[in-house]
């Protein structure tokens, strides 16, 4: 606002505040996006390749609330976590329970699998989702404060390496039916509880030994979640962390094989991948297994993923371990990297015919018409608010169809229909008992 209309009470200085308010009310939550039309054709693609993909390699649908108990976040992804500390939208219901708006998946499918006895089926359970989920991150190109993750789940079962593999092939696969190309897998063992914590104790002691040289956050971790001492981005870490001892050095026998057999099955199917000792994710949950897939050029994940056999014990579920392992993946990123890599933008189920219809005994009918054309599987757009023939007949051809169809009272009055050949310019009448079939015929 300039000085000039402001007075001495301020009341220009109130009156920009309001003006702010309301601005701020047609604009979407910072780092949450409106999918307008334009956009869905590429999360329709995303939708049909996730459906195709988990019906071939049998994962069934599983919906959960978006609202969870805040507990199972702070138990299972772990209260020291980013994900915990920082970034969940929380809320209180008027009975005083306390929720979370998900931030991941991962634990509401524990949750589920639980609450509904899944154990009881045919094990393992293999399950997918597709939905939003909510971090309070600073937002940033790629990452959001509401995204939609597709994410596949197998719980239950054996503990079999072949398990790991399908999780992170499902979501290969994935990215490869959208056309992305030039993926790579990042991938680690993050061992099991035995062979973790003696890693976890050398780790902090080395990080101890050299606690002068690192950032403040790492003197935090080091005490408080030390695998996450090798996420760090500082640049004054680097040089420690490069020389910090690995996960793989201190594998047990049985964590070894696991994580041999995984590979194997990784080299079997050709899918590239490079050891990443310092991937370690974050999360509590994970043992063993975990990996993260990326698109050349694009420095964020597409995806990741991991084992996560003690979760249910996490979450008082049970006593004893319960085998897991699961990958999900971002439908913004991978509509950015389609985009960024040249994919075609995903056909639309474009419409071949617009009716016309000019007067109102034409309007009455066209509704009918229209139905006609439903049955028969046709799709056809109008403009029924419209009467002229010319605006109609500019519509028709902005949306770039092949035929018009023009009903106007004479042809009602005869029982006729103009067919227009949009291309041509060709008119031919017929009856209208008859348009459907010959429209037909046309756009074969
Ligand atoms: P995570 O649940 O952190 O393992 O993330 C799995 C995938 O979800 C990532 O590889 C991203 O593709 C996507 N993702 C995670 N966080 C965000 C975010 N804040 N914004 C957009 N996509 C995200």
């Amino acid at each position: 606002m300039p000085k000039s209309s402001r007075n001495k009470k301020g009341k220009g200085k109130k009156n920009s505040v309001k003006g702010k308010k309301e601005n701020l009310l047609f604009q979407s939550p910072r780092g949450m996006h409106d999918i307008l039309p334009l956009e869905q054709p590429w999360w329709n693609k995303i939708r049909e390749v996730s459906q195709e993909v988990s019906n071939f390699y049998n994962f069934s649908r599983i919906d959960t609330p978006i609202l969870e108990p805040v507990e199972i976040f702070e138990r299972g992804t772990g209260a020291s976590t980013d994900i915990v500390e920082k970034q969940m939208f929380l809320l209180k219901s008027r009975g005083r329970d306390r929720l979370a708006l998900r931030p991941e998946g991962t634990p509401g499918v524990m949750r589920a699998y639980v609450q509904h006895s899944l154990s009881r089926l045919g094990q393992p359970v293999k399950l997918y989702y597709f939905g939003p989920f909510f971090r309070h991150e600073q937002p940033q190109a790629g990452r959001y404060r509401q995204f939609y993750q597709v994410g596949f789940e197998i719980l239950g079962g054996e503990d079999d390496p072949v398990y790991d593999a399908q999780t992170i092939l499902a979501g290969y696969r994935l990215i490869e039916k959208l056309k992305i190309k030039n993926l790579t897998i990042k991938i680690n063992s993050l061992g099991c509880k035995n062979c973790r914590s003696v890693y976890r104790k050398k780790l902090q002691d080395y990080y101890k030994k050299n606690s002068g040289k690192i950032c403040k956050d790492c003197r935090r971790r080091a005490s408080s979640n030390p695998l996450r001492l090798l996420d760090c981005k500082n640049e004054n870490c680097q040089a420690i962390k490069n020389q910090a001892p690995v996960m793989l050095d201190y594998l047990c026998q049985q964590c070894r094989n696991h994580f041999r057999q995984v590979l194997e099955y990784l080299d079997d199917l050709g899918m590239p991948y490079n050891l990443d000792s310092y991937l370690v994710r974050g999360l509590d949950y994970y043992s063993r297994t975990v990996f993260e897939i990326f698109a050349e050029n694009y420095n964020v994940s597409l995806g990741g993923g991991g084992r996560y056999d003690y979760l249910s014990e996490m979450l008082g579920a049970r006593k004893t371990p319960l085998p897991a392992v699961g990958s999900s993946l971002g439908i913004e990123r991978l509509i950015e990297t389609m985009k960024a890599q040249g994919v075609n933008e995903p056909v639309r189920n474009r419409a071949k015919v617009f009716l016309i219809q000019i007067g109102k005994p034409a309007k009455k009918k066209a509704l009918c018409l229209i139905e006609s054309f439903r049955s028969a599987g046709i799709k056809i757009i109008e403009s029924l608010g419209k009467d002229s023939l010319k605006s109609q007949l500019r519509l028709a051809d902005k949306e770039r169809v092949e035929i018009a169809l023009i009903l106007g009272q004479r042809e009602v009055f005869e029982e006729n229909i103009i067919i227009r050949d949009m291309k041509s310019g060709v008119q031919e009448t017929v009856p209208l008992n008859k348009v459907v079939e010959e429209v037909k015929r046309r756009i074969k």
